[in-house]
């Protein structure tokens, strides 16, 4: 028997009309890096977005399901795109300004993005590539930077707030089939070619629903977030589509992602709320060290993207902020866990430990673990297996060309339509998830599994140690054992033997499982999106430049 409930599509436009509707007040800032920042309402924003579609159809014909690419830092005019391009029925393709210039090209060509719209400061990054960019006809660009470069190429180069100037400021936006494509976001490819995700305008609006739970980000419109993470990146956590939805306001750094700005904008926009990879949080606290600051009202900080390691939840709880830490992909829109503790729990010991695992799966995540040899493991907290996920906001395939297959790939979804992450760990009965490694970092050493996570952070937790990143390398007698890199604080002489000591004694690290191998580096090398780049490491033991 069917329901007798209306079947309104769940769109990303009805998230914009809402925003705009309910939350007209609510302000994006910008930061300019002088002067004072920009500020622009929700209610402006969605007249600009409006702006901006009569723009891409009008003038420079863009139709349903075009993919309309964006390379922009996080601003409000990025927000719009957000909105503006998906309510009109095209998609919008977030393009990662920091990927190597092949991959971008690769990937503006794989999903055959008709316009860029680009800040005028990362000219210089996309010029070049113009000239092997075969689907692109038009370059909008927004913001200061020189135009030059872009003279003379095939794509049309347009000014964007030229483009809006003179247009309607409401759009008739179209009615949206909810599980129409929305928005594409490639993985940034540490293994293997980039593989497109594309998100519908459905699994945006229950995954921004998700995000504005209270067990899970739970901001209001007393909120101010600062957006660190950038919008290329799994679009910013959804905290551009959440934020609309519950009126929160934006703080957006624009090209500002340096420690100094950053802890200079907290301290005059008074966030309360801030969302990025553990890198950029290690970043600020030696900048806040350095340079204290008056940083108290920031009380909530987001770190997701890699493992939260607890010397950095410490130090930022002793700064009054506090860490949530949470998991996720590409794949799953990102949302996956959120890190909040069990009733029975808060005020307690053991606070602490639930607040370092990687979180409690929501509703709307069904999750399970498989052992090497495809048997399925219990949830009991110490059987640990690769992690496989489902749900309306997990990607069930990759994006293949519109009118291609998509993928899917035997290693990443399984027969019955899981998503293999890729990650190792264990689920307790309580739904916690705690990752111990990513399959492909994980150390097979005679037999045995060392998770080169655990031993991260246990070094990470003497004072002497900035960052360290731990990876497997070949060994004769045992096939792989750790090596450890580490980055040393400022003025610090430590020795290995002191550390290794540390890990044994300090730390309880199983004798077999210590590193024999050390290497002290200036700095771990860093992904795209900011996080330990092992591939990287692999590859400089490998060519003998890490003995
Ligand atoms: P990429 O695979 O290119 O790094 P993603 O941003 O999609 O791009 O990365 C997702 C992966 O990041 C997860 O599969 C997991 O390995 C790692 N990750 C994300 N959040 C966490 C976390 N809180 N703890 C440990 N690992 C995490």
């Amino acid at each position: 028997m069917l329901s007798t409930m209306q079947d309104v599509p769940l769109t990303v436009t009805r998230i914009l009309e809402h925003g705009v509707l309910v939350h007209g007040r609510s302000q994006i800032t910008t930061w300019t890096g002088e002067g004072e920042p920009r500020r622009r309402s929700f209610a402006e924003a969605g007249v600009r977005a409006a702006q901006l579609a009569h723009a891409l159809r009008d003038d420079l014909g863009v139709r349903a399901d075009d993919r309309v690419a964006t390379l922009m830092w996080n601003n409000a005019e990025h927000v719009e795109a957000y909105f503006a391009i998906p309510a009109m029925g095209a998609v919008l393709h977030t393009l990662n300004l920091r990927l190597p210039a092949e991959q971008l090209v690769w990937i503006v060509n794989h999903a055959a993005d008709r316009v860029i719209i680009v800040n005028g400061s990362l000219i210089p990054l996309i010029a070049p590539l113009l000239p092997r960019l075969t689907t692109v006809e038009h370059i909008v660009v927004s913001g200061p930077g020189d135009r030059a470069p872009l003279a003379g190429g095939q794509a049309r180069v347009h000014e964007c707030e030229e483009l809006l100037a003179d247009k309607p400021t409401t759009f008739d936006w179209p009615e949206i089939d909810e599980r129409q494509a929305a928005a594409m976001c490639y993985t940034s490819g540490t293994t293997g070619d980039p593989k497109g995700v594309v998100y519908s305008h459905r699994s945006i609006y229950l995954h921004s629903m998700q995000v504005n739970m209270t067990q899970s980000m739970g901001l209001t419109d007393r909120d101010t977030s600062l957006v660190v993470v950038p919008q290329f990146h799994v679009n910013a956590w959804g905290l551009p589509h959440a934020t609309f939805m519950t009126g929160v306001n934006m703080l957006m750094p624009d090209r500002f992602l340096q420690p100094a700005p950053l802890a200079e904008m907290i301290e005059t926009e008074r966030p309360t709320h801030a969302a990025a990879v553990p890198t950029i949080w290690q970043g600020l606290l030696g900048e806040l060290h350095a340079k204290p600051r008056d940083v108290s009202s920031l009380t909530q900080v987001t770190i997701g993207g890699s493992a939260c390691p607890p010397s950095l939840m410490e130090a930022f709880d002793q700064l009054g902020m506090r860490v949530c830490h949470a998991w996720g992909m590409t794949e799953t829109s990102p949302l996956g866990t959120v890190a909040r503790p069990p009733a029975h729990a808060v005020g307690t010991e053991e606070e602490f430990a639930y607040r370092l695992t990687q979180g409690r799966f929501p509703a709307g995540v069904e999750a399970r673990l498989t052992g090497p040899g495809g048997e399925r493991l219990p949830r009991d907290g110490t059987s640990a297996g690769e992690l496989e996920v489902r749900g309306p906001w997990i990607a069930g395939a990759y994006y293949n060309g519109p009118d291609a297959e998509p993928l899917r790939p035997a290693d990443k979804f399984s027969e019955d339509g899981w998503l293999k992450t890729g990650d190792v760990g264990t689920i307790s009965p309580e739904g916690f998830l705690t990752l111990t490694d990513r399959a492909k970092d994980v150390i097979k050493s005679g037999g045995e599994w060392i998770s080169s996570v655990d031993l991260e952070n246990a070094l990470m937790s003497h004072p002497d140690v900035a960052e360290a990143a731990v990876v497997a390398v070949p060994d004769d007698r045992w096939g792989e054992r750790p090596l450890a890199t580490v980055v040393l604080k400022d003025g610090a002489t430590t020795d290995f033997e002191t550390l290794r000591v540390f890990l044994a004694e300090e730390r309880r690290i199983a004798k077999w499982q210590l590193p024999e191998r050390w290497t002290v580096i200036a700095s771990v090398p860093k992904t795209s999106v900011g996080k330990f780049d092992k591939k990287v490491l692999r590859r400089q033991y490998a060519d003998g430049q890490l003995d």
